[in-house]
Parts: C-alpha cells; structure tokens; sequence
C-alpha cells in the first residue's frame, strides 16, 4: 500500500503534508482536487510532514485535501518515438495536448503506445548482457534506435530469446533475459528512468578528446566545443544568445539534438515551435526535427516543472547515448531554473546563499553539467552529450551567482557583451573573455593538430594575441590620441580589426556567411595571419586605415561566397594584389 497524507499548509507551489507512512526525497505523489490529480514532488521531509512542489497551478487546493505518493521518483518515458516530439518539462506531448494548454491536471502520454516499429535482432541467446547492453534494433526517422537491456536492471544476465525480425509495438516483448538466480526478465521497447539520476550502463567516461565543429568560427576557430563538452553562453537580454544557440542546433556536428526551452516570454518558445520545424539538416538534406525533441515550458505551467525540463533532456540525452549517438543538448535559459530553485528555496525558509540562491546551488549546477560527456560503451563504441547551456544575468552582470556557478561548472565561456552587440557585432562573443579550456588539452591540441592543420594551435593563439594587443593599442590611441602614438599602434589595432570583422563576425541570417567548415576557417585564419605578418610601410594612419579597410572589404566578400567559387577566388586574387603591391 502506498504512503497517502492530508494536505496541511499552502504557499503558491509548496504544499506541507501530514503523511502516513514513509515517503522518499524527491517521491512523485498527486494531490487530489475533485476529479483531477496534481502532480507533485517531494523536496523535503521532517517527521510526519513532507513539503512538495506542485508542477501546477494550486489554485482550489484546500486543506485536508488527500495526497497520494507513488513511491517512484519524477521519471522519464524512453522509447522510440521521443525524436520529433514535443514535450512540456514532464514530458507532456504537447501535440496530443486538447487545447492551447493542457488543462490543470491532465497528463499526456509520451509516446505513441499504437504505433509498430520496425524491429531486428542485435543479441542471440547465451549472450551475456547487462543494463545498457543492444538486444536489437529499430529505425526512427533515419537513426538506428537501439532496444536496450533496461537501465534499471542490476547484475548479469544472459539472453534467453530475442524476437525475430518484424513489426512490434513498444509494449510488446522483444527478448526474454535470465538473471543470476534463473529467473526470467522480460524486455520491451519502453523503460523508464528517474531523471534527477545520471543514466550510467558505460565502460568509462574519459576527458573530451575530440571537436565538436559547429560552423560558427568564433568557436571552431578561437575557442573550439569539444565532443562531449560543456559550454555555457551568459549574456544580457537581446545579445544574441538565442539565435548563437540554434546556429550551434542546426550546425552543429550530432546525430540528436534535444532542445530544453526555458523562455522567459511565451513567443520565445512560440519560435521554437515555428522555426525548428522548418529547418531543414544541410548535411542529410532532411528536417532537422526528425532527430530533434523539444523540451518546453508553456507558460501556463509554474516555475517548478522548469527545474524538471532540464532534468528530463539530460536524461533523454543519456538514453541517446547508451545507443552510441552523438547528442546535442541545448538549454535556453539555465538562469530561469536556477530562479524556480530559489523561488522553492525561498518559500521552504530556507537558509539563503548569495542573492537567496540556494546554499547547494553550486553543487546542483556542477552534478548537472557532471552528466555531459563522451563515454566508451561496454561494447567499445562511443556516444556522447554535449551541453551548452544560455545563462540570462540580470543586467548582464556577470558576477551574479548563477554565472558564476556554472563558470565553475563549463568548460567553455562564450560570453555575449552588449557593446559588441550594440555594435552590431554579431555574435557578439567576447574576444577576450571567452575561453575554451579544451584548448589546454593536450589530446586536444594533438588532434586539432592532426585534423586541421599542423600549426593550428600555434596559430589560434597567434590570433588571440593579436586581438589582445590590438585591444591595448585601441586604449593608448584613446587615451594620447592618432598622433601622439606610434604608428605600430595603428596598425595592431586595425589588425584586430581584421581578425574581429573576418572571423569572429558572422552572419546568422546569410546562407552562406552562416556556416563555415573547418577546411574554410584554416584557409581564412591563414590568410588573415598572413596579411598581419606582411610588413607594410604607412605615411600616416590614415593610410594605414585605409588599406586595412580595404582589406577587409575584400575579405568580407570572400565570407560571403562560396568556398573556391569564381567569385572566391576574383576577391582572393584582389586581396593577394594588395598585400603584394604594397610590400
Ligand atoms: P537573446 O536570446 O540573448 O535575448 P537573441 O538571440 O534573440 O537574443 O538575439 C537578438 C537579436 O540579435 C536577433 O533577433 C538578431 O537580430 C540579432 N542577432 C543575434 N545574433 C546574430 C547573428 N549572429 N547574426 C545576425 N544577427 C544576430
Ligand atoms: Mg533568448
């Protein structure tokens, strides 16, 4: 019999009930309200009173109300079907949804329970199998769709049948497997996982050692996202953390892509649902959507399931994994998570951390950006989650905890200044600030080395350097004026310049401006380099100006055109005309 409770105190979202019987940290239960269930989890317990956070509007909820507990965690649905879905945070499917919203109460199932699946054998009996081991196989979309051993299961097992080739639903049992003490398991298309607990099933878990190219070259170029990596993209409100993270989406090197929306304005999520599906994957040619899933909040739905969206991706993204695929998981906005946590926090009276953040809120945001990475399967195959996450400081500070916290926690740090961004510079990723700590990977480097080019880590940081001191000279011409500067510093600065306007500034919007391959961004960082290391002689710096100007006039139309067209190549000789005659 499960643990059941009398509603005692309501503040918005938490609940304080008098239980019965045992219930666990972070237990599901329902709060009856006539004959719809609120769903709710528990966040805290002390004695005979458990406090719960309500994923829903607590609107009619009285006292001695009944409460349920159900003895499980909050848990996500695996199966086939979750890519080209659209979820709210506890993995409503939106699209099933009766109306705009879903009603209070109403709960919609996640996957297509009818629909048959094209399934093929991977095991045979006698194979020894534990959790996360193939069984089989079946095709969504375009992707194989591995049928695993349930997470769930502990120990070893052997095979004792698999189905053969055919159509099945979900439900259907695909394998039987036998455990230690003999006794019979049977194996379906469906599990699931509790979502605030890392799916494991992996041989090991090494450090990033391979790039994630994404097109956009203020990374792939200056501060490179590794297969598996974390990266976070603070910035203030209109920067263009939005339109870098769906540049990442649709460029990005992955076989899924799981999107967590947390907007903090319903058009935001709107666009999601209009764009993405029109997308379409210019490396297959297909829509992007048949290997995305969509995570969102509707703006109906309180704070609370915000913090559960998250969760629910990375454990998708897990799922995904385990099969040996390369993941994208993308979170817009953490920051809006990070809120729901203080606002429960808040309402517990809890003691408060920096700015009434949670004390832990650290600890949180690390373990969540702990289960990213690339793993070798027990079968010696990889897979891999890769996470960036958008953090929206208030007033773009960034020394507000929640950046802070996950500058502790990423590996990457693209921040988004306003400046640049007024500026039109876009993306407006900060030159300076921004870092990859990748780049200090020596298995990085090697393979960076080995992929693009042998002296491309040299040259990165050739080209950091100059934008470094192109920054210092900016300020000594600011501070004694165009004359009262040698003519060296003219010509650093508009040498950064170049670098800023070429590589780092990239048009989203440009079909070709917005993707750049690797092979494209070695030849333009070369050339770039090598139009700094030309020594040109200037009478004034107004000449100097002007030729870099010109320069970068040329350049821009080369980023413009394809790769080695006529066109190209017309600016490329142009540009090679320039440095020649002037040397
Ligand atoms: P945020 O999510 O930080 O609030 P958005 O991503 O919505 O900001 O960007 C705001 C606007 O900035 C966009 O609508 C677009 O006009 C402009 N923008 C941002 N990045 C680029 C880019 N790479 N190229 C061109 N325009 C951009
Ligand atoms: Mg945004």
């Amino acid at each position: 019999m499960n643990t059941t409770g009398k509603v005692t105190g309501i503040i918005a979202n938490l609940i304080t009930v008098e239980v019965n019987g045992p219930v666990a940290q972070n237990e599901i239960c329902y709060i009856k309200l006539g004959d719809t269930k609120l769903m709710a989890e528990v966040i805290k317990v002390n004695g005979k009173s458990a406090s719960v956070q309500v994923y829903e509007s607590t609107r009619g909820v009285k006292k001695g109300n009944d409460v349920e507990f159900m003895g499980h965690m909050l848990e996500a649905t695996l199966a086939p079907g979750l890519l080209s879905s659209n979820y709210d945070g506890l993995q409503n499917n939106l699209a099933t949804m009766t109306g705009v919203f879903l009603t209070k109460g109403e709960y919609t199932s996640p996957i297509d329970m009818e629909k048959v699946w094209e399934f093929s054998p991977i095991a045979k009996p006698g194979d020894k199998v534990v959790a996360a081991d193939w069984l089989g196989e079946v095709k969504e979309g375009w992707l194989p769709h591995k049928i695993m051993v349930p997470f769930s299961f502990k120990g070893d097992y052997t095979v004792k049948s698999v189905a053969k080739a055919g159509n099945y639903k979900v439900t259907d049992t695909v394998a039987v497997v036998t455990d230690e003490n003999g006794e019979d398991h049977d194996v379906t298309m469906i599990q699931k996982w509790p979502v605030k607990v890392a799916i494991g099933g992996y041989k090991e878990k090494p450090r990033p050692y391979k790039i994630m190219e994404t097109g956009v070259r203020c990374i792939d170029t200056l501060n490179p996202m590794a297969e598996g990596g974390t990266g976070f993209i603070p910035g203030p409100f209109g920067c263009g953390k939005t339109v870098l993270q769906h540049a990442i989406a649709k460029q990005g090197e992955a076989d899924v892509i799981i999107m967590a929306a947390c907007g903090e304005r319903a058009n935001e999520v709107v666009e999601i649902f209009a764009e993405f599906p029109e997308l379409v994957d210019a490396r297959t040619g297909r829509k992007l959507m048949e290997r995305t899933t969509i995570i969102c909040n509707t703006s109906n739905m309180p704070v609370a399931a915000r913090e559960a969206s998250v969760y629910t991706a990375m454990t998708i993204g897990e799922y995904y994994r385990a099969m040996g695929l390369k993941v994208l998981l993308l979170a817009d906005s953490t920051s809006r998570w990070a809120q729901a946590l203080r606002e429960m926090s808040n309402r517990m009276e809890e003691l408060p951390g920096a700015d009434a953040f949670p004390v832990d809120l650290p600890a949180i945001i690390s373990n969540f950006y702990a289960r990213a990475g690339i793993v070798t399967l027990n079968n010696g195959q990889t897979g891999s989650v890769t996470f960036i996450g958008t953090v929206s400081p208030a007033g773009g500070n960034l020394k507000e905890p929640v950046t802070e916290s996950t500058k502790k926690a990423a590996r990457c740090f693209y921040a988004l200044n306003q400046s640049r961004a007024d500026r039109k510079r876009y993306p407006a990723v900060d030159p300076i600030d921004s870092y990859s700590k990748y780049l200090d990977y020596p298995e990085i480097a090697e393979y960076l080395n080995k992929t693009v080019d042998s002296n491309w880590v040299a040259n990165v940081n050739k080209a950091k350097n100059l934008i470094l001191r192109g920054k210092e000279a900016y300020e000594q011409i600011n501070i004694l004026g165009d004359d009262g500067v040698p003519m060296e510093y003219h010509s650093r600065y508009w040498k950064s310049e170049l670098i800023d306007f070429i590589i780092l500034q990239q048009d989203a919007f440009d079909s070709i401006d917005c993707s750049t391959p690797m092979d494209r961004q070695e030849f333009m960082l070369k050339k770039v380099l090598e139009v700094c290391d030309t020594p040109v002689e200037f009478e004034d710096f107004e000449e100097c100006g002007a030729f870099y100007k010109n320069v970068i006039n040329i350049m821009r139309q080369m980023n413009y055109s394809v790769y080695k067209s006529a066109d190209f190549e017309k600016y490329l000789e142009q540009l090679n005309k320039v440095i020649n005659h002037d040397n």
